[in-house]
């Protein structure tokens, strides 16, 4: 009620306090997410393939934990003990990759033989300035390595004739790395994996428990949540990166760490307004308390189990058909795409035999279009990982002639640009819904998939610019991530109020879970997808930026095709899944 004296923006003034604490606990991830592939590559000097690999698993993992956590807080703890104990949780994961220990020193394999590889020009930070120059001593000859773009190898003289021509697969680039510090790096991982499971569902929860059923200022309050979200990345993924560079690692997860913490403050020290929301439901036993939080404890190592076992995997030889690729992945890919083949003939079968004819009919639209949601973040989350990846080496930072930007700091420009079209949409959706126009779901849906398909091609279409020295300018870059935010702004918040709209309402949380594993198979896929645009790097710098250009745009164009054609498809599709929608807008 807007004339209610205790709103803030018109709304209940408890949302600020929500806003506050979630912007501050998004710092923190994306302050972390900006840094974290760089930090493998360059810090760990991991090959581009365990790096994406662990990359889309570990963000696999952080969007399915909220599936029990959700369940969790919703029997046991109530939303805000969860909220504080994941705030902590994840605070002292962040903390923990603070602890990285020495850059791993560089090396290659010759004919057998091991040397040392010395870079030259090379910093200890996420920056992509400076021409990095890599030396081999071999005998009493110290040669320079240049790849080339057939995949061999040549050692140059001083005088750059060619002393050796390795064949490709000869010469094998690797790195000597302290294993308590991966050590650390995966345990920290895995207690942000954890603790973001009790978190950010709950987080929203409340949210949506300020306003009663009916409430219409329930969309608009999302809406200014989602910028919350956004703002707080946009910060920490400008902050992050640069203290990365400019003092250490270190400081730049210490930061997000730092941000973690004043949320879990602002939540804790809260003044008395969120009394009476999120509390334990009503009929839970305290007592249990103290057991789950020993469990989550306990699911740390667990995690930390996957992970190794998901970077020692050797890439098994995929079977035919799509239950032969799933047999060949890593344990937790697995698990991931069985629960998400599983879940769904399962669930419709359910509501076939439970539900009336029309609520089948809904619940099969709903699910159609979950299906489609993994094809828009596979896409969406190569921001991370390759794109951050081909911020770093394809792409010429220079916002003006003497001024640039670190590759992390890329990732701000989706932040930045939700943030600023996020209410514009709201009253495009408002004005056109007035006027009977607002396109149905499906389309929105449609759209968003062809936008974040164009994206890549708008991106592709750009590297023709490319200079000599195969850097792409930045705005290309710009332009890709606000193609991809206009197209978020289509398919995500719209996407959580369909699953409400559509689904069957004593399954709507299980639907509210399988939208999120949704996601998080799209995280895993996306990891799979980055791992194809896998180049070869030795010392954290690739060997060749030419063939990593080529490698990185090849990759772009097939997923923004393959994207655009499953977005026409969904727009044809539109006409019959109108029919099962029964009127849902
Ligand atoms: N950027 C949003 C967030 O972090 C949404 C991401 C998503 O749902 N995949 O909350």
């Amino acid at each position: 009620n807007p004339a209610d004296k205790n709103t803030w923006f018109g709304h209940p003034r408890q949302l600020s306090r929500l806003f506050t604490t979630e912007a501050m606990e998004r710092f923190g991830y994306y302050g972390m997410r900006a840094l974290l592939t760089l930090y493998l590559t360059k810090h760990f000097l991991f090959s581009d393939t365990t790096t994406t690999g662990l990359y889309g698993g570990f963000t696999a993992l952080v969007y399915l934990t909220p599936l029990i956590g959700g369940f969790i807080a919703d029997r046991y703890l109530g939303s805000k003990r969860s909220v504080k104990f994941g705030a902590i949780m994840m605070a002292v994961g962040y903390f923990v990759l603070c602890f990285g220990g020495d850059t791993a020193k560089p090396h290659a394999v010759i004919d057998g033989q091991r040397y040392e590889v010395q870079v030259e020009n090379f910093i200890d930070r996420p920056t992509s300035t400076g021409e990095e120059v890599r030396y081999v001593t071999t005998g009493s000859e110290r040669l320079k390595i240049k790849g080339n773009d057939d995949g061999s190898v040549d050692l140059l003289r001083a005088d750059n004739s060619v002393a050796r021509n390795l064949p490709k697969g000869s010469f094998e680039p690797g790195a000597d790395r302290n294993s308590l510090f991966v050590f650390l790096m995966l345990i920290g991982l895995s207690l942000v994996t954890v603790g973001n499971g009790f978190f950010k569902p709950n987080i929203s929860t409340i949210v949506g428990s300020l306003y009663a059923q009916g409430d219409r200022r329930r969309d608009a309050g999302f809406t200014i949540f989602y910028m919350g979200i956004n703002l707080g990345s946009f910060f920490s993924q400008l902050l992050c990166p640069f203290l990365a560079d400019n003092v250490g690692w270190w400081a730049g997860f210490g930061l997000a760490a730092g941000g973690m913490l004043l949320a879990a403050a602002l939540f804790q020290f809260d003044g008395g307004r969120l009394d009476g929301y999120g509390e334990r439901p009503e009929g839970a036993d305290p007592s249990r308390d103290l057991l789950i939080y020993g469990c989550a404890i306990l699911a740390v190592p667990a995690v930390y189990f996957l992970f190794t076992n998901l970077m020692n995997a050797t890439a098994a030889e995929p079977g035919s058909g799509i239950v032969g690729y799933v047999m060949s992945l890593p344990l937790m890919g697995q698990v991931l795409f069985l629960t998400f083949l599983i879940s769904i003939p399962g669930i419709l079968a359910w509501s076939f035999f439970k539900g009336s004819r029309q609520e089948f009919q809904m619940m099969l639209a709903a699910m159609v279009l979950i299906v489609f949601n993994v094809v828009f973040w596979t896409l969406f989350e190569q921001a991370g990982s390759s794109l951050t990846l081909f911020a770093d080496r394809n792409t010429d930072l220079h916002i003006t002639s003497n001024w640039s930007i670190s590759a992390g700091q890329t990732q701000s420009f989706n932040a930045i640009f939700i943030v600023l079209l996020a209410p514009l949409f709201s009253i495009l959706w408002n004005g056109l819904a007035r006027r009977g126009l607002e396109p149905p779901i499906p389309i929105k849906f449609g759209l968003a998939l062809v936008g974040v398909g164009l994206g890549f091609l708008f991106l592709v279409w750009g590297s023709q610019f490319a200079g000599s020295d195969f850097k792409v300018g930045i705005w290309w870059l710009a332009g890709l991530y606000f193609i991809h935010s206009v197209a978020e702004l289509m398919i995500s918040p719209v996407g959580l109020s369909m699953i409400t709209k559509l689904s069957i309402a004593r399954v709507v949380g299980l639907m509210m879970g399988v939208w999120f594993l949704s996601i998080s198979v799209a995280q895993y896929v996306a990891g799979a997808v980055a791992q194809v645009a896998s180049v070869e790097t030795v010392g954290g710098q690739v060997t060749n930026l030419q063939v990593s250009l080529n490698t990185y745009l090849h990759v772009f164009t097939i997923i923004g095709e393959w994207a655009v054609g499953f977005g026409v498809v969904l727009l044809l599709l539109s006409w019959p899944l109108k029919y099962l929608m029964h009127g849902v807008k």
